[in-house]
């Protein structure tokens, strides 16, 4: 694919971000103790978006709200109404800089359940509302495997503004999406670059410096192929052996998306929310009857695994991972999915 690219120094990168953050509803990585986080921004000073560590959790809440109200109603003896709905804090336009390529992945992923059997309007909205800058790594961190999981440098349209490192101190910026090009053109000062109309060469040249860095590196397709045969695997009681079911996993995933719907009511009012949930949750399953088909961590894990390399892959074409790592690093017992899913699959019960 043949791309304008701009090419800047950091001076123009910083000039840029300023100029993003000045006009803009920004959001950004946020660095406290040691860890970055999305948050709102109002000058570059306070955050870095090109933290080469990745953000603890990713920008799914943005998207997909950790506690959304979704609406308000009173009961009482002559029935039941609903006296406000969903009031959403965001949908207005914004621009999240410094997504890492795994997360701004993810929204794609995210992007086929939201549209399948049910239409997610907020979150129509807050995608369609929101301009995703990605900031492409120079180096994997320990728990990245994101190579190993369609990382295709033919096809950056997960982002809609690719900035990459180059060479001798250069910044190379291109849109990735018609959106991403409307962008640049109100954002990007073109005086202080050069239009660079050629390939992507330089590009690819960067990610090979890139991708040679991971550490962890998996055949996905091996996997898939192996985990959907294994159900009965007694290796899934050793891996979840340590589990604490805290859930930490799904809530820092960017690909995780279940949610529950709960009431908090007292006396005539009540609060509906939709909350984040795990299927590592030891009540995720239970019903309305008392049966719960999965009561022990095992068949949890197992449904997870699975979830991630079988199932969703089956009916929507990829994995429900785009190997961020995230969930390692914040396992509070070290269990890491790259693990899992490689112990189980090299343990293939024929
Ligand atoms: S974060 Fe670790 S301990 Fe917590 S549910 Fe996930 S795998 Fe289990
Ligand atoms: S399962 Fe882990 S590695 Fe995969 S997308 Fe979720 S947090 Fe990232």
């Amino acid at each position: 694919m043949n791309v304008e690219i701009f090419v800047t120094d950091k001076a123009g990168l910083q000039k840029f971000y300023e100029a993003i953050i000045a006009r803009n509803e920004t959001w950004a990585p946020v660095e406290k103790f040691g860890k970055f986080d999305f948050k709102r921004v109002s000058s570059l000073g306070e955050c870095d978006p090109d933290s080469p560590i990745a953000t603890t959790r990713s920008a799914k809440p943005l998207f997909f709200p950790r506690s959304a109200k979704i609406m308000k109603y009173t009961a009482d003896s002559t029935g039941t109404r609903v006296k406000e709905t969903d009031e959403d804090p965001f949908t207005a336009k914004r621009v999240i800089l410094g997504m890492k390529h795994c997360d701004a992945r993810s929204l794609q992923v995210l992007d086929k359940v939201y549209n399948w059997d049910y239409i997610d309007n907020d979150y129509q909205k807050r995608r369609q509302n929101t301009v995703v800058i990605s900031t492409r790594c120079d180096k994997a961190e320990t728990h990245c495997f994101c190579t190993s999981l369609d990382y295709d440098v033919e096809n950056l349209d997960a982002m809609d503004v690719l900035i990459v490192n180059g060479t001798e101190g250069k910044v190379h910026i291109t849109a990735r999406t018609e959106k991403g090009d409307a962008f640049l053109k109100e954002n990007l000062d073109p005086a202080s670059c050069i239009l660079h109309p050629v390939s992507d060469e330089e590009l690819k040249k960067q990610y090979q410096a890139f991708a040679a860095s991971f550490r962890l590196k998996m055949n996905y397709k091996e996997i898939n192929e192996k985990l959907s045969k294994i159900f009965d695997s007694p290796e899934f009681e050793d891996v979840s052996a340590n589990c604490i079911s805290c859930n930490t996993c799904a809530f820092v995933c960017p690909t995780c998306h279940c949610f529950k719907i709960s009431d908090e009511r007292v006396k005539d009012t009540g609060v509906r929310y939709k909350s984040y949930d795990s299927c590592n949750n030891g009540y995720f399953t239970l019903m309305a009857g008392g049966h719960n088909p999965r009561p022990v961590k095992y068949r949890r894990w197992r449904q997870r695994a699975l979830h991630k390399f079988v199932y969703y892959k089956e009916r929507f074409g990829e994995n429900l991972c785009v190997g961020c790592g995230k969930c390692a690093v914040s396992c509070p017992v070290n269990i890491s999915i790259f693990e899992v899913v490689n112990q189980v699959a090299s343990n293939e019960v024929v």
